[in-house]
């Protein structure tokens, strides 16, 4: 129930205007690796911009405050292990390992 509940928000009105903002107010740095993410990537790309979520959805975070968003590059932001708002492309790299 409530990770139906997260996958509505996520294409929702509430977190696209929470990202929105974030990109355009952020400092565009990511807080894991401390670079600079380039807004103009593709939203595939590894070091596109994504907004993670300091308290992680599934520790009990809450998916649209302000204060549990940060701005992370989506492959730091996957590194770290919970993708709950991030849609990793299903292609083929998934054998690369
Ligand atoms: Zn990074």
């Amino acid at each position: 129930m409530q990770p139906l509940d997260y996958r509505r928000g996520r294409s929702g009105r509430p977190l696209a205007r929470a990202k929105a903002r974030l990109k355009r107010e952020g400092s565009n740095v990511c807080w894991s690796c401390g670079k600079p993410i380039d807004l103009s990537l593709d939203v595939r790309h590894p070091m596109s911009w994504t907004l993670d979520h300091a308290t992680p959805l599934s520790r009990g975070g809450d998916p649209l405050d302000p204060s549990n968003h940060r701005e992370a590059h989506r492959r730091c932001n996957s590194i770290r292990g919970n993708r709950a708002d991030v849609t990793w492309p299903k292609q083929a790299t998934s054998r690369a390992w």
